[in-house]
């Protein structure tokens, strides 16, 4: 066995626990491997252990290697998790098949300009700012209703949930805290647009996708503890 498909045996048993700890089901989690700064052939070995969906956070980046992995490999699932500038959002729209860090409405208009032919609609999740150490995601709740009104006016997104990155810290209290902003955001937004997909929670990485389960994340970001150090 590689070393990467050793590693996704070993997060899905850490997944599995997780989801037996908090009584979730463990379908209702869905693992995401970060192949930034990684190669496509470690990208090719976590597909063929199995791995679906994977997230880079350059456009550039991920065109490179994921342009030609995506050709050969139809059934492979690439989501933008990295702050998308205006003048990549054209090349974004073409590659990824999810952009699931929407940061600001600007962003949210270019999107929905550049989608709105599309015959299915590109899934989007906004980005919520819950800890000090990221510098992106929107600042409030407040912020994030009108951000989904924005992007409920666009025929070709489809805004399906939010994402938020965890402060950087072994304190277990600060990350569950960060985890819970986006899990009460979520149940607010819900509220707030009912007709309206919110089901999708993208939180968690390397250090804390556990806590994150626990939290209720439907979509757990997952680099380091799968592919190993990042080579920059
Ligand atoms: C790099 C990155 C990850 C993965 O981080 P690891 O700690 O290596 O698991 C997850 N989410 C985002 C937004 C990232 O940029």
């Amino acid at each position: 066995m590689t070393t990467v498909a050793i590693a996704m045996e070993r997060i899905e048993e850490r997944i599995q626990n997780a989801c037996a700890r908090s009584g979730r089901e463990r379908s209702g989690v869905r693992l995401m491997g970060v192949s930034k700064f990684h190669t496509l052939p470690e990208i090719e070995e976590a597909w063929n252990g199995g791995l679906r969906l994977f997230g880079e956070n350059r456009v550039q980046e991920a065109a490179e290697k994921f342009s030609v992995f995506k050709a050969r490999q139809p059934e492979a699932e690439l989501h933008l998790i990295g702050s998308l500038q205006r003048n990549k959002a054209k090349a974004a729209v073409s590659l990824f098949d999810a952009i699931d860090s929407v940061d600001r409405e600007a962003l949210i208009d270019e999107l929905g300009a550049l989608t709105n032919a599309r015959k299915t609609a590109l899934p989007i999740l906004l980005e919520l700012h819950t800890a000090e150490d990221s510098k992106a995601g929107f600042p409030n709740l407040d912020s994030l209703y009108h951000a989904a009104e924005k992007a409920y006016a666009f025929p070709g997104l489809a805004l399906r949930g939010l994402m938020t990155i965890a402060p950087f810290t072994s304190d277990e209290r600060l990350i569950r805290a960060s985890f819970r902003t986006l899990s009460a955001a979520r149940n607010n937004l819900a509220a707030r647009f009912p007709d309206y997909d919110w089901s999708c929670l993208s939180m968690g990485m390397s250090n804390d996708f556990e806590i994150a389960i626990e939290e209720g994340a439907t979509l757990i970001r997952v680099g380091t503890a799968l592919f190993g150090e990042r080579h920059t």
